[in-house]
């Protein structure tokens, strides 16, 4: 039986990750759980999976779930953490085989940190950790000799296509890109678009942020980012290509010209069963793609005009140390804004963009740098933002 850990199991990454140790009884249980807010779904989730270990976002919230759990009737109650060495504690359960990191933003960071550093192995869907954090986060994977099952359904997707061959023998890294809603809206209604428009994601239901990130191609650029670190490849050697059905979740061209794709549903479900059975193949029950209802599979190459982000994605990787950090904090915080109508859609590239302007060129030699970097983004991005209109100007 494999024991397993999750951060962040009350959002949408950590639901799904819940439904498939459940469709697995026999070879998963859940020893630890970390969310933040939630208390109405995490109860759900301790009386379901008893698990020894919880924590929540602050201490008025872990006493609060303890009063629920007793009402509930539960008499042996879990261990109750709250805050950052909760989370870690969670991370870092000594019966935990595997962790999977699902929290949104840095507030997962220390806590995957830590759980690499004491050799646990990781699956990874929290994306900030390598983005914020991925040089290091990589050394201590590689000196505690961990791999970092990735979850995201692109990595997931390249570490499968990756088994037919060598690294030597990959000439580059395809992944695909959905487009978002905005695919094909004319620009001048992409500036006055709104947080509901934005969060109508064709394809994928996710969190919130990460919709919005796929709507900019935020988040597209995060995964070059991720792909740069976790496969070991150059960044000229990623390329990103708009594939509007998310049936590919991406691609490895060798260098003879042979391009391995991975196909699938769009269900996470399927690439979390794998970081969780890894090295094997376990049969799924409902986890299939319905070829009926597959008609064609487009390609288009993807608009630099039209997602910005991805070029300014693309200079914080070159430039690395903090910027790659600065990246991903300023946009939490532009993404934010937008949702609270504070800021135009449009806008969350030019707030990124004028706060890696901003920012000097600092080393990154431990987590805490990382941090520094990361509140220094963020109080910039507020100035920012106060800076610019809260209404796109008309075109
Ligand atoms: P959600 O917003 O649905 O869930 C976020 C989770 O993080 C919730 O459980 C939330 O708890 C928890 N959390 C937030 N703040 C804290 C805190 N201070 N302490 C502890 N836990 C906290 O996000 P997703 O599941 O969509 O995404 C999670 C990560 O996975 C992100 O990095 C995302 O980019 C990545 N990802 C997601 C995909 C998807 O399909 N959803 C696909 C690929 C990657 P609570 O709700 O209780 O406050």
């Amino acid at each position: 039986m494999k024991q397993i850990s999750i951060l962040g199991s009350t959002g949408s990454i950590g639901k799904q990750t819940l439904a498939v140790v459940e469709a697995m009884p026999d070879r998963f249980a859940v020893v630890a759980l970390a969310a933040g807010n939630n208390l109405d779904e995490l109860t759900r989730q301790v009386l379901r999976h008893r698990p020894e270990l919880v924590s929540v976002a602050t201490a008025p919230l872990a006493t609060d779930l303890a009063t629920r759990l007793r009402s509930a009737g539960l008499e042996k109650l879990p261990e109750i953490q709250h805050g950052a060495p909760g989370l870690t504690a969670v991370a870092t359960h000594p019966a935990a085989a595997v962790l999977v990191s699902a929290a949104v933003g840095v507030v997962g960071l220390e806590a995957t940190y830590a759980a690499v550093k004491a050799g646990k192995q990781v699956a990874l869907s929290n994306k900030e950790v390598l983005v914020a954090a991925g040089e290091l986060v990589m050394a201590a994977a590689r000196q505690a000799n961990v791999e970092l099952l990735p979850v995201d359904s692109e990595h997931n997707a390249i570490h499968q296509c990756l088994r037919a061959g060598r690294h030597s023998e990959v000439k580059r890294l395809i992944l695909t890109a959905s487009g978002g809603p905005f695919r094909k809206t004319p620009l001048a209604e992409m500036a006055a678009a709104t947080p509901e428009q934005a969060l109508a994601h064709p394809n994928w239901r996710m969190g919130r942020r990460i919709t919005i990130d796929s709507a900019t191609l935020v988040n597209k650029g995060f995964e070059v980012i991720e792909a740069h670190l976790l496969f070991d490849m150059r960044p000229d050697q990623i390329d990103v290509v708009i594939h509007p059905q998310s049936t590919v979740h991406s691609m490895v061209e060798y260098v003879d010209g042979s391009i391995l794709a991975q196909l699938g549903p769009a269900d996470m479900r399927m690439p979390i069963q794998y970081a969780l059975t890894y090295p094997e193949r376990a049969a799924s029950k409902d986890i299939a793609l319905d070829w009926s209802k597959l008609r064609r599979l487009d390609f288009a190459k993807v608009s630099t005009r039209r997602f910005p982000c991805l070029r300014l994605a693309r200079e914080a990787l070159k430039k690395k140390g903090a910027y790659p950090c600065v990246f991903n904090a300023a946009d939490e915080v532009a993404v934010e804004a937008f949702l609270d109508r504070r800021l135009p859609f449009p806008g969350i590239a030019e707030v990124i963009e004028r706060v890696l302007a901003r920012t000097p060129r600092t080393k990154i030699a431990a987590i805490a740098d990382v941090l520094a970097a990361d509140a220094e983004a963020r109080r910039m991005a507020r100035e920012e933002i106060a800076k610019l209109p809260a209404k796109a100007a008309a075109v």
